[in-house]
Parts: C-alpha cells; structure tokens; sequence
C-alpha cells in the first residue's frame, strides 16, 4: 500500500466541514472502500495526488479532459481571457461564437442557451419542453442520470444508483408521479407508456449512450424507433449529451447513430474543464426561452468568459484535428481488445461495452443492455479490481456503474502499463 498519509488527513479534516467529505457523492470512493484520494494537480494523462503519487487517469474530469489535462491551448485561452476580467455578467461576443459553433456542429441544435452544469441544462430542457406542449410528464429511462434535478432523481443512474438511493427522498410525490419510467433499450414499453399517458407526456429525455449505469449503447432501431413514436405523438425527444457531446463525435451521438432529436443537452464536455451546460435545439421550441418567449430561465454567471474560453480552445482544436477523434476511438479499442483477452484468460465473469472513447468493464456475464443487466455486476468484484489498478497507479472510475473515458494524452505506451497493471489486478481476484 502506497502512502497516503496527506490524503488521508485532508478527507479528516473535509468530514467535518463537508457532508461525507466531498462535493459530489461518488468521489468519496465509498463503493470501492478506502479513502479518497485529494488531487493536486495533473498535466496531460496524468493526476498527482496530494502525496505526490502519478496516476494514469481514466475518467478524466468524467469526460470533459478530451485533450487531456492542461492543454497549452486551453490553458492561453483562460489566461488571455482572465486578463479581461473573470465575469461581466453582460452578453460577451465569445457566446455568440460558442452558440455558432454549436449550432453548426450538433444537427439537432439550431437555437442553444448557456447554462453552468448539465443538471441546469436537463432541468431547463424539460421545463421548455413543458412549456412547449403544454403537458406535464416525462418518460426516463431507468438507470439513466440526467443530473440531480428532482425529476430525474428516480431510477437515477451514476453516484444515486452507487449509492442505493436512486429514488431520492426529498423529490415530492408529486413530481416523482410527472415522471414515467421505462427501460432502456425496449421499445415495446415505452409505446405502451406513451400510449397509456396519450396526450399527457411532453417530453422522453434518454442518454442515447448511456454512461451511468456504465456504458450501454442503444441497439440497432432503438434511437430510430424514439424519434418515430415522439413524431407521432408530439413528444419532444431530447438527448442527453452531456457525455457523449463532442466526445464520440463533433456532433455527438446524434451524428454517430444519425438520429435527430428535437432537443439536446450538453455539458462539461464543451467547458474544456470549466462549468459549463447548455440546452439547444429547434428554433420554434428555443424560442419559448425568456426574454423571447414565456418560459423562464436565467444565470448570473451564464456563459461566463473563462468557461466560453476554455470551452471554445478545446472544441476550436477538435474541429481544427479530427485526428484525435480517430486516436482516442483506436486506443480504447486496442485497451477494450487486451481486457477482454486478459478475463478471458483469467476466467474472469465480465463483459465489455465500447463506444468511441467510452467504455466500461463490468464484472457480470451478462450482456449489459438495461438498468436490470447492469445490476447483474459483482460490485465486490469491481471494488478489489480498482483498488489494485489504483495501487499500481491507474485511477478508474470509482465505481462499477460508471463509463471511463480516454483522453488524446494516452499513447500505446500507456495502453501497455494500462494492461500489464490489469493483468495483475485480475490475478489477485481469484
Ligand atoms: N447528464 C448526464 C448524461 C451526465 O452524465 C451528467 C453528469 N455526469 C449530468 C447530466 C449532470 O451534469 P452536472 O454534474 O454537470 O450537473
């Protein structure tokens, strides 16, 4: 065991001021035991924790890091635009040049509004949508997370399902009744939802691929099925990008599977880091946001200078390198190849999802295509897994019902400790 003795004291000292020490559930590494680790800094695949131990870093900021971290370009971009000032809380020509960029990048989005998190811009989507039909439900799909807005926080994926409280208390009755739930990859029950809420359900809301239940991809005439019911229905389809924006495509899962919805969410991805949201989509539905239309929705510091900076360097090199698109799809599959041969050979129980740069292993021999599947993992299993990558200075996902994301920092070399650290943390499960 490496010693974390500087980590250890800090989270001592973070108890006592911070609920369960730490400012977003997973991190507090209950799900694979331990304490965890407080990072001091990172430069491209690499964390350092407050003892000064080197980590290969497989979540990267949970997606956003695409370049990996502190990229020269993203890092002049914040500093030229901090010499301006940090927030003028005033339109900013920087937004007008993110709104264009997006609006010319995702196909769904021809009207797009800043927001500061992903759980802003679900929430806000799903209030213009209601405002758009005029009805009240929404249909979710269950293990999905779409932030932690009340009306997502049941049959929540991600920390809420780590943490077994998908169904969060404190969400009324009668905002968990406005929210249906059906199962992810079947579209037999959601017509059947819709059909028995006829005229009731304003919008479905899906990550069309899932990153929090790990990472499932919709099958073949899934996306396509969503997006004819939601025609015939006047359902507004929204997608929820917030991980898979920018990462698995410059126009997202959207332009991979070819599938349009009507609205979109996105997040930290186009923050390069900062924190960023937005919700876009078709002109008509946009034009119900205040000032031009009824439906109210603000934020102080909304489109913020520094974040738009960020945000704009990295996006403005992905555009400019389509390459790295192509090397970080190519590493996850030579790194997804090696582990499936590794449990293969140990007689590990696992199956493997791959999409793009996203990825997760799960210990289970089950397909993982639903929340249900997804519930077949051995969390134990998982747990001793990471905590043996961690000790030999890999840092994955702290927990089994999440996706990992490689960055353009990762080489074959890289790919290479990855596996041979793997290699040995499946030996030690027996
Ligand atoms: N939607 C999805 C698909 C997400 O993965 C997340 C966060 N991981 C959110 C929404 C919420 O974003 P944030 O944490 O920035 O509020």
């Amino acid at each position: 065991m490496h010693d974390i003795s500087r980590s250890t004291s800090i989270f001592e000292r973070a108890k006592q001021v911070i609920p369960g020490g730490v400012n977003s559930p997973v991190r507090a590494f209950r799900a694979v035991g331990g304490n965890p680790l407080f990072m001091q800094r990172a430069k491209g695949p690499f964390l350092y924790d407050e003892d000064g131990h080197e980590y290969v870093d497989m979540i990267n900021s949970w997606g956003p890091m695409i370049l990996g971290h502190a990229h020269p370009v993203v890092e002049e971009a914040v500093k030229a635009a901090l010499a301006f000032s940090p927030s003028f809380g005033a339109p900013t020509a920087r937004e007008v040049e993110m709104a264009e960029l997006i609006c010319s990048l995702v196909p769904s989005v021809e009207k797009v509004r800043m927001v500061n998190s992903g759980t802003e811009a679900t929430m806000s989507a799903v209030r213009v949508a209601r405002g758009f039909t005029g009805r009240d439900k929404i249909v979710k799909m269950e293990g999905c997370y779409h932030g932690h807005g009340d009306s997502f926080l049941i049959a929540a994926g991600s920390g809420a399902l780590t943490f077994g409280t998908p169904d969060s208390p404190g969400v009324t009755k009668g905002t968990a009744r406005d929210t249906l739930l059906a199962p992810f990859n079947d579209l037999e029950a959601i017509e059947d939802i819709v059909e028995e809420n006829k005229g009731q359900v304003a919008a479905i809301i899906l990550e069309p691929v899932v990153g929090n239940m790990g990472c499932v991809a919709p099958q073949a005439g899934y996306l396509q099925g969503l997006r004819s019911l939601c025609d015939r229905h006047n359902i507004v389809l929204i997608f929820d990008e917030v991980m898979t924006g920018f990462r698995l495509a410059p126009g997202g899962a959207q332009e991979l599977y070819g599938v349009t919805p009507d609205m979109t969410t996105l997040g930290k991805i186009i923050g390069g880091g900062l924190p960023v949201g937005a919700y876009g989509g078709r002109k008509e539905i946009m034009d119900f946001v205040s000032p031009a239309g009824p439906v109210y929705q603000a934020g102080t510091l909304s489109g913020n200078p520094l974040a738009m900076a960020a945000g704009m360097a990295m996006l403005k090199y992905l555009q400019a390198h389509p390459e790295v698109y192509q090397h970080i799809d190519r590493m996850t599959t030579t790194l997804v190849q090696g582990l499936a041969q590794q449990v293969k050979e140990a007689g590990v129980k696992a199956t493997i999802n791959q999409v793009g740069s996203m990825f997760t292993l799960f210990f289970t021999d089950k397909h993982v295509i639903d929340f249900e599947t997804a519930k077949t993992v051995d969390t134990q299993k998982f747990a001793a897994y990471f905590q043996a990558m961690l000790q030999q200075g890999i840092y994955l996902a702290p927990s089994q019902y999440e996706a990992m994301f490689i960055s353009a920092a990762i080489d074959e070399k890289l790919i290479s400790r990855i596996l041979d650290a793997s290699r040995h943390a499946l030996a030690t499960l027996g």
